[in-house]
């Protein structure tokens, strides 16, 4: 068994551990990232065509200002990005296919616009009472986390065409159905990307903050984090044992201890039941389960939704 020690293990080398890391080397602390896998990034993973000169990002890929950890994170770290052009939206469902841009509905139903622009902005006024560090707080925290977004839609939305909209709305950022995730915790999702901006699909001139996408794909800001922390990352060694000891903690993966002050766990929370944790955490934890997705990326010849250029 090889022992380490240092101050704090941060155990994950995705975003959130990484970032984690490098507030504490930046304080001067001893710290340590383990990573299961073999590659830093974790669900920011960007793809790399070589014979086509193109990257494209397989899990996180836009950013927008109102994401302000993550905007001020790409800032210091002094990684470029790129605006996306504004495209249009296109929902295919087994019901139909919705398309839209920032500036236009799928209809000029004036009805269906109205109900629309209601749903989302209750979302985005909703969520805006949400207290980011903690939401539980919410005046109406116990009501919304005892009802679904399916709930909520149920007795908010009155055309099937908009329902279409918000339940692959909620598909497309949580990847889950509206009946499986909680209404507190979506809206507070919502709010983490900026309340107030969902409305923008009927809001012209909200919408031109634009979105945008890192330089090199989402998963190059990752490696720029690891270059900056050093020789700090240890690859291929996933944390199976987490115990808490008199003085600190000892964090145990493929025959590597290392002991410490603390350990941070920047893991998705279904992937606690893969780490013998002591003390344990309350039974409620080992019943996250994580949202299934998968993106598909097509090369096109020529840009023909565009100048037609190659
Ligand atoms: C398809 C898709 C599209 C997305 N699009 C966007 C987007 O456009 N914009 C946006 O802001 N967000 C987007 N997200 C969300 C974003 O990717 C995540 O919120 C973010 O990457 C999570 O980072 P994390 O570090 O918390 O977790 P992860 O990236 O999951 O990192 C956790 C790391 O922990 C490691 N790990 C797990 N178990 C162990 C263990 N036992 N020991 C050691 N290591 C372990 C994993 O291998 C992984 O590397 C998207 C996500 C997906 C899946």
């Amino acid at each position: 068994m090889t022992e380490h020690s240092c101050d704090v293990v941060v155990v994950g080398a995705g975003l959130s551990g990484l970032t984690a890391a490098r507030l504490l080397h930046k304080h001067d602390l001893d710290v340590a990232v383990v990573e299961a896998s073999g590659r830093v990034g974790g669900r920011a993973f960007t793809l790399e065509n070589r014979e086509l000169g193109m990257v494209s990002d397989q899990g996180a890929s836009l950013c927008v200002p109102a994401q302000s950890t993550l905007w001020q994170l790409i800032k210091d770290v002094g990684v470029k990005v790129w605006q996306q052009p504004p495209a249009e939206t296109v929902y295919v469902t087994e019901d139909g296919v919705s398309r839209f841009t920032p500036t236009s509905l799928p209809t000029w139903n004036p009805l269906v616009r109205l109900d629309h622009y209601n749903v989302f902005s209750t979302m985005d006024r909703l969520a805006n009472q949400i207290p980011p560090e903690e939401p539980w707080e919410a005046a109406s925290a116990q009501e919304w986390d005892s009802c679904t977004m399916k709930d909520f839609f149920d007795r908010t939305v009155w055309f099937k065409s908009v329902r279409r909209i918000t339940d692959a709305f909620v598909r497309v950022l949580a990847c889950a159905e509206p009946e499986e995730v909680s209404m507190l915790w979506f809206l507070w999702l919502m709010g983490q990307t900026g309340g107030g901006r969902w409305a923008t699909l009927v809001n012209p001139a909200a919408a031109s903050a634009g979105e945008y996408r890192v330089s090199g794909g989402m998963q190059h800001l990752c490696k720029v984090l690891v270059e900056q922390l050093g020789d700090k990352v240890t690859l291929n060694c996933p944390i199976t044992k987490v115990k808490n000891v008199e003085d600190g903690v000892l964090v145990t993966g493929n025959g590597a201890t290392w002991k410490a002050k603390a350990v941070i766990l920047a893991v998705p929370p279904p992937c606690y039941n893969k780490i013998s944790l002591s003390p344990a955490l309350p039974e409620a934890f080992h019943h996250i389960t994580m949202g299934h997705v998968y993106k598909c990326t097509l090369y096109y010849k020529t840009n023909f939704w565009g100048n037609g250029s190659r």
